[in-house]
């Protein structure tokens, strides 16, 4: 794979996205076979990455989509998913947004009394779900809180008696119950903890046939971290979900949502590194990219691997490998990488998730093109950009003839 990547890093250029889908398909496969219940659908949430290959590649494997924007629902369309196989989870949109996407047939998920009571006014036939904010905090567990309080997303669990009193108002049929939290998830307690939470909810609703899940499942960035034991949660959840199901005498749909967990690990950026820069301080190591590529260290804080592929046996040394953006873009202070040389190669690994799908063009700089392996040959899946791109909306007046009219009403 690594002189792969150096091939592909050549033949394309950088700065450049590349995912292995041989990786995607097995974290999907890993992601299924964790669960031992009736009826499973894994909606891959497309804002981790979009491309219109991967959504396509994840329509092969038997998957849904998870969209939290019309526009991501437009793009699951085009890959060939079915209406009914997307699932609808925005926050904040307008009542606009939600009757395009119900027109379209997807699942919506309302997140929002003041939304339900809109939908019940204007679309009461639609089946909706309702997306739950449990308020459960990890006890014990510092940084691993559930959709806590004061999280704009979801519907307060002490707010259900009004949804009840809304859907029962309007005749709103519930066809599912919700809940994403955000949160990474390494335990299966805590799992466990939510799930018993949303069936105590989910049994004050007579219709459902789904309970979705979202996703919340971690993946290692350091060799250290702590992840989501797939295996062990599955079977754990599997038990709990298939007891319900028994209780309430049916087959319901068990959901999840997944966007890291299964695309983070496939993706690798490659850059050039453009410059090193020796202060008194340290060794900088200026990379063809920055935050407007990949944004999640600046973000988030995050942390990304990087080796160099160039240089896979040169001396040990320490560097802060930054960007080529006018703002503090540092990817990595104080790394230890292999001794690194103009023109290397930088690999940055997990660029699968949330890398190509929040980079933007500040600086007015080009978004890179992304290469998909898949059955260990490489295709081109999207095209770097070109200076005609980032031209194509401007509106170009004729400023020299606007600023030097004469303006009569003042003289
Ligand atoms: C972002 C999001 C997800 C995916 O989260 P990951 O951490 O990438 O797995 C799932 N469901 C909803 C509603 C989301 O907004």
């Amino acid at each position: 794979m690594k002189n792969n990547l150096t091939r592909i890093a050549q033949e394309y250029g950088t700065p450049l996205y590349v995912y292995d889908g041989d990786v995607i398909v097995q974290k999907y496969q890993d992601f299924k076979n964790a669960f031992n219940v009736k009826n499973l659908k894994i909606h891959f949430a497309a804002k981790a990455l979009t491309n219109l290959s991967i959504l396509k590649l994840f329509k092969e494997m038997g998957a849904g989509l998870d969209c939290v924007s019309i526009e991501e629902i437009k793009l699951g369309l085009k890959a060939g998913f079915d209406p009914e196989d997307i699932i609808f989870t925005p926050n904040g949109v307008s009542i606009e947004e939600y009757k395009e996407a119900i027109n379209i047939g997807c699942k919506i998920t309302i997140d929002n009394i003041s939304v339900l009571e809109k939908i019940g006014l204007n679309f009461p036939e639609s089946p909706i779900f309702i997306r739950v904010n449990p308020h459960l905090m990890a006890g014990g567990h510092n940084n691993i809180s559930v959709g806590h309080i004061d999280s704009k997303f979801g519907i307060s669990i002490h707010q259900i008696p009004i949804v009840l009193r809304l859907t029962k108002k309007y005749n709103i049929k519930v066809e599912g119950i919700h809940v994403h939290t955000g949160s990474d998830i390494v335990e299966a307690d805590i799992f466990e903890r939510v799930a018993n939470l949303i069936f105590t909810i989910a049994d004050q609703f007579e219709d459902i046939t789904s309970i979705d899940f979202g996703s919340g499942f971690k993946i290692k960035y350091k060799e250290n971290d702590l992840c989501t034991e797939i295996e062990k949660i599955g079977s754990r959840f599997s038990e709990l979900f298939n007891n319900y199901c028994e209780k309430r005498k049916k087959d319901l749909t068990l959901r999840f949502e997944p966007g890291k967990f299964l695309v983070s690990e496939s993706g690798s950026f490659l850059t050039d590194v453009n410059v090193i820069k020796q202060t008194t301080a340290c060794t900088f190591v200026a990379v063809n990219s920055g935050f407007n590529h990949l944004i999640r260290p600046m973000f988030y804080n995050s942390y990304h691997k990087i080796r160099n592929i160039s240089n896979p046996n040169g001396e040990k040394k320490m560097y802060s490998v930054v960007g080529y953006i006018c703002e503090s873009d540092t990817f990595a202070d104080d790394r230890i990488l292999n001794e690194v040389r103009e023109k290397d190669i930088l690999l940055f690994e997990n660029a699968g998730a949330y890398c190509f799908s929040m980079a933007s063009n500040y600086n007015s700089r080009l978004k890179p093109a992304e290469v998909l392996i898949l059955k260990g040959k490489d295709y081109l899946i999207r095209e770097r950009e070109t200076m005609e791109d980032l031209l194509s909306n401007q509106k170009v007046l004729d400023i020299k003839n606007i600023y030097n009219q004469v303006d009569k009403t003042k003289s």
